[in-house]
């Protein structure tokens, strides 16, 4: 059993750190609306813990890159980087939902990103593995679901749902 809203408040602001850390420029606001009637849930805490530190780096990390993107065209002091996370507890089911106001996803690479090893960032930052990482551990080690809804150039929401 455990505290899911607990181990999302934890890890979002792990990740943010962690971009932080080698980035001492970045900045981003990030946020929380969790759910408390979502309670206790039976999963593996270090597994999907995995999954939310990889959703939170990959969030941190698009909005770094619109934010570079950002800085270089004539109004940069409009963009704000963010990234929320906010979970619900609905017909027996926890949803988990990660967004940010980043780069976005091409609709053509939707589906590729889950695939082992596609990965659009430069050799040494990125593996590939983590999207495909988090769809197995949420469906075979959950039995739940995970979807990417994006517009490019907006930005992107990934969501877990589970089984409570
Ligand atoms: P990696 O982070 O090592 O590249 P992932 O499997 O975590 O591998 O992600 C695969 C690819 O999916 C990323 O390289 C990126 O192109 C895309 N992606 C994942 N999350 C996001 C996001 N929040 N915003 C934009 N693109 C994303
Ligand atoms: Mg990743």
């Amino acid at each position: 059993p455990t505290d899911l809203n607990a181990l999302a408040d934890e890890y979002l602001r792990l990740a943010y750190h962690g971009l932080r850390a080698k980035d001492k420029t970045f900045n981003a606001t990030f946020s929380t609306d969790l759910d408390p009637s979502l309670g206790l849930i039976s999963l593996i805490p270090q597994d999907l813990g995995r999954v939310l530190l990889n959703l939170f780096t990959n969030a941190f990390y698009a909005v770094q890159q619109r934010q570079k993107q950002a800085g270089s065209s004539t109004s940069p002091a409009l963009y704000q980087p963010a990234v929320r996370v906010q979970t619900r507890c609905e017909n027996g089911q926890a949803r988990i939902m990660v967004t940010d106001n980043g780069t976005g996803i091409p609709e053509e690479l939707q589906t590729r990103i889950f695939q082992p090893f596609f990965t659009t960032k430069p050799t040494g930052e990125g593996t590939g593995l983590g999207l495909s990482l988090a769809y197995d551990i949420v469906t075979k080690g959950h039995n739940g679901t995970l979807q990417v809804e994006s517009r490019e150039g907006e930005g992107t929401t990934f969501i877990i749902k589970l089984p409570a």
